[in-house]
């Protein structure tokens, strides 16, 4: 395959030109039972949770009916989008795990940030024993006006570019929770309007990402009803993520897609601060070990998970520990505003270092491109930051340092068996009129009618 990628130099991350670090760290690491301190008992308890809340989440919202409350997404075989991404059967099989249509939150973030708050309510609900049997207890109790008035006196709050803000202010809010969303510049309108019908409280930010979620921390750290969703440092948000991984495995069996040493898995994450692809990354990690390979994809305008990766090395002695995009000369623009993130989380670096596969970038006219040619070729309708997996096949096996990879760990020769996942983030809530925006710069990029 043929790819967009150039050699990953600092020239290359200044102009912001599309390239792909792949990690040299030993695979047989990603073979260990725990990762700081988190185990599989971490996930399955994240699981456990999500299980318990299932009636009562079907009560709040009635789009979960058909599903008895699971938020999940399906997992969906490609063929028509994997031709038109040039990739060869010789070279696997593309599947899309479609988180675009996640229900409530309508993006990944329906998985960590939707965990997060029901962590905090069964705490709450818990402490005030409102659960007389425990975490036995139907959790339909706590759609009951006494449930619904404890909660009203705590506050849940969020720093977010907009789609963690969508999932915490509506699940929040839904439980009665009064609830409060730091937005920076680069949210859209949209975001901001869709929560504030739904009660929630905006606060709007000049600056970028990480100066909302610093805004959201100072305010909440002054009131003691208030719980903070930290998407730089929540353990709660990374394993409600990881959350997808059990389920994922239950599909691929399902699908026929068998993972083990000569089966390997591939699997392409956008990534913003890092948690979201993380978890899943940790789950994948804990069930497949090193035969799971997870790519993060970010915008070359905000590289922020690459750097964090390259800090200490070589290209990058002369920045600390902990470099933003700034740093390498980067702006952080990008129109894929899920992923507008100038530093990553430390914690969720620390927990994948050992196992990620690699990092790559791409350009937002190929997310806008890959948005529309996967509205045609498969009828999938995603945003521009959920198209950024899909680069990962030709990042992966037509870049030098992706080729080195497949090499290096013996991959090769089992290609044909490969299954490769797009992991598509969001997009079900995007209003009409900017999806159709979207689909038309893509065309353009495409080079094809609209
Ligand atoms: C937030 C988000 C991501 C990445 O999640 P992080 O936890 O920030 O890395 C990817 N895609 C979309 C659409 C998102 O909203």
């Amino acid at each position: 395959m043929t790819s967009p990628a150039t050699p990953l130099s600092l020239a290359a991350l200044r102009t912001g030109l599309p390239v792909l670090w792949a990690s040299s760290a030993d695979r047989a690491a990603a073979a260990l039972p725990a990762f700081n301190g988190i185990s599989r008992a971490d996930v399955d308890r994240s699981v456990a949770r999500l299980a318990r809340f299932a009636p009562l989440l079907e009560r709040l919202f009635p789009e979960l009916e058909a599903s008895a409350g699971r938020i999940e997404s399906d997992l969906a075989a490609t063929p028509h989008l994997q031709e038109a991404l040039g990739l060869g059967a010789g070279h696997g099989t593309l599947m899309v795990k479609g988180d675009h249509g996640l229900p409530v939150a309508g993006s990944i973030k329906a998985r960590g940030g939707i965990h997060e708050v029901l962590e905090h309510a069964e705490a709450v609900a818990l402490a005030a024993g409102l659960l007389p049997e425990g975490l036995q207890s139907d959790y339909r109790l706590l759609a009951t006006p006494v449930a619904r008035t404890l909660f009203g006196r705590h506050k849940v709050a969020v720093g977010s570019t907009g789609n963690l803000g969508l999932a915490i202010g509506v699940m929040a809010s839904a439980l009665g929770f009064q609830a409060v969303v730091h937005m920076s510049a680069d949210a859209k309108q949209w975001k901001k309007d869709r929560l504030r019908r739904r009660g929630v409280e905006v606060v709007e930010h000049v600056g970028d990402y990480a100066e909302a979620v610093a805004a959201g921390r100072r305010a909440a750290d002054a009131d003691p009803l208030c719980h903070f969703v930290d998407d730089e440092q929540s353990l709660s948000l990374l394993l409600g993520y990881s959350a997808a991984a059990p389920h994922l495995a239950r599909q691929l069996a399902a699908a026929g897609r068998t993972v083990d040493a000569t089966h390997p898995l591939f699997v392409y994450l956008p990534c913003g601060v890092g948690g979201a692809p993380g978890g899943i990354a940790f789950g994948l990690a804990q069930i497949y070990g090193p035969h799971v390979h997870c790519f993060f994809a970010e915008p070359t305008r905000s590289p922020c998970f690459l750097v964090e990766m390259l800090a200490g090395t070589p290209l990058l002695s002369h920045l600390g520990e902990h470099p933003s995009v700034y740093d390498v000369g980067q702006d952080n623009r990008t129109e894929a505003d899920g992923l507008a993130v100038p530093r990553a989380s430390e914690m969720a670096a620390a927990v994948v270092r050992p196992f990620i596969g690699g990092v790559y970038t791409v350009e937002d006219e190929t997310l806008f491109r890959q948005l529309h040619t996967a509205a045609v070729t498969e009828g999938i309708r995603i945003e521009p930051s959920a198209a950024a997996g899909m680069s990962g096949p030709a990042m992966l096996l037509g870049s030098d340092a992706g080729r080195d990879y497949l090499r290096r760990h013996g991959l090769e020769p089992h290609l044909p068996n490969a299954t490769h996942i797009a992991w598509t983030t969001g997009g079900l809530f995007v209003p009409d009129e900017e999806y159709a925006r979207f689909r038309a710069r893509g065309a353009i990029a495409a080079g094809q009618p609209a």
